[in-house]
């Protein structure tokens, strides 16, 4: 087997592999079926890009969103990886699909709709292909938290090239969603890959919201580096923008109704910014690669323990202390009961499942960390000693009484 060591130190900069990437692309590069699950920031994508530039042919990539495939497209191609995209916003694909026939792309990345269909299967047929990678992996599980039905299709695709290995990958797996992306993918259960979860550097705090809009400022106050915040609304992503922008602090806001020219400008300036705030929806952060946020925000409960971990997770990349602070209120369980009452019958059992999780973190006295590598079945120390309640052990707080109440009603 070729040794993939100078190639991730000539063409990717690198002068090792971090934590479990070395094995999965060891498996990768010996044709076995995988799964990995690594935190956010942990280099999935190099386990796909590195045996795409080691191996013959063509990895082709599977991925949820256009931005994401664009933004990993410069990065490849500025490294002097041949990759490109198909997505309904290229509009050289003519020229892409040439460049696949004659063999000369290393990575191609498609989204789930068009590598479902029979015209991109005959496609593949006419070229020799090194690798399925299939990004975000979890959006093949109704039980993930990101459910995609194309996703669903793909197995088709991929048993029609039995001999081309598989690499699946997430960042936000909980056993069921692992067994569920295996069977769906053809994974065996083997072949999966588990890195830790933990990212000792962020401190978790969790608190209940009383004024929430002063309570942010306060923590911008003790935070002179970058920021995220997360808002629920569009609209309230542009409120605490402004109410922000008064403490003086440079801040942006973002979210998908912006105009795309505005988004795009305020996302370059943040990641270019050593001291912004950016008030986004959680439509922001994927693929966002910025090494120096020093804190992630809730300004009200996010979905799932899975999108806290994945969106606290862009904080402190760099290792550095960061902060993850999140303000809940009983509303936003009320609000959170109210649209799982509005989804599709057989996904409300899940949500419930999910939602109950989502209380047992905001309402223990205990160790957030512990709850969250819980959640990943991840081993974890009863006390982190950097999480709220383990470096201020609390009183007996009204929060709990609150949590109870609005979770058993
Ligand atoms: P993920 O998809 O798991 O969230 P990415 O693939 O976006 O993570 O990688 C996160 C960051 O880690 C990127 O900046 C990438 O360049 C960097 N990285 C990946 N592998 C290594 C490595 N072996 N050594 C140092 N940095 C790495
Ligand atoms: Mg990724």
């Amino acid at each position: 087997m070729i040794d993939p060591l100078p190639i991730l130190q000539s063409t990717f900069g690198f002068p090792g592999f971090r934590g479990v990437q070395e094995s999965v692309v060891s498996r990768v590069l010996a044709g076995e079926n995988t799964l990995a699950v690594m935190p956010t920031g942990a280099g999935k994508s190099l386990c796909y890009q590195l045996p795409a530039v080691v191996l013959e042919g063509t990895c082709v990539v599977v991925s949820p969103l256009i931005a994401l495939m664009h933004d990993q497209l410069r990065a490849a191609t500025a490294i002097g990886i041949r990759a490109a995209t198909l997505t309904s916003v290229d509009t050289d694909q003519m020229e892409t699909i040439a460049r696949f026939r004659r063999g000369e792309l290393d990575l191609l990345y498609v989204a789930p709709e068009r590598a479902s269909g029979g015209a991109f299967r005959d496609l593949l047929s006419q070229a020799k292909l090194a690798l399925f990678a299939i990004d975000e992996a979890h959006c093949v599980s109704e039980w993930g938290h990101d459910f995609r039905p194309d996703y669903r299709l793909l197995r088709p695709l991929l048993d029609a090239f039995p001999h081309v290995p598989r690499l699946a990958l997430t960042a936000t797996a909980d056993a069921h969603t692992r067994a569920d992306i295996l069977e769906q993918l053809g994974i065996p259960h083997d072949g999966m890959i588990v890195a830790g979860f933990d990212r000792p550097n962020i401190q978790y705090r969790i608190s209940p919201k009383d004024n929430v809009t002063r309570q942010i400022a306060d923590l911008v106050a003790e935070q002179p580096g970058p920021g995220i915040v997360y808002v629920q609304s569009r609209a309230g992503t542009e409120k605490l923008a402004e109410a922000l922008a008064k403490t003086g602090r440079k801040v942006r806001a973002y979210h998908a109704g912006l105009d795309p020219a505005v988004r795009a400008r305020n996302q370059a300036d943040f990641v270019a910014s050593e001291d912004m705030i950016i008030c986004a929806t959680v439509a922001f952060g994927m693929g966002i690669d910025k090494p120096d946020v020093r804190f992630v925000a809730h300004a009200g409960l996010p979905k799932s323990i899975e999108g806290y971990y994945q969106e606290t997770g862009r904080a402190g990349r760099d290792g550095d202390p960061s902060i993850a602070h999140l303000f809940w209120g009983a509303d936003d369980f009320a609000k959170a009961r109210q649209r799982i009452g509005e989804v599709e019958l057989h996904r409300q059992a899940g949500e419930r499942t999910r939602l109950t999780a989502l209380g047992a973190l905001v309402e223990t006295s205990g160790c957030r960390r512990r709850i969250l590598l819980k959640h990943f079945g991840d081993d974890a120390p009863a006390n982190c000693g950097n999480c709220d309640n383990c470096l201020n052990p609390p009183a007996a707080i009204d929060a709990t009484e609150v949590a109870r109440k609005f979770l058993s009603a």
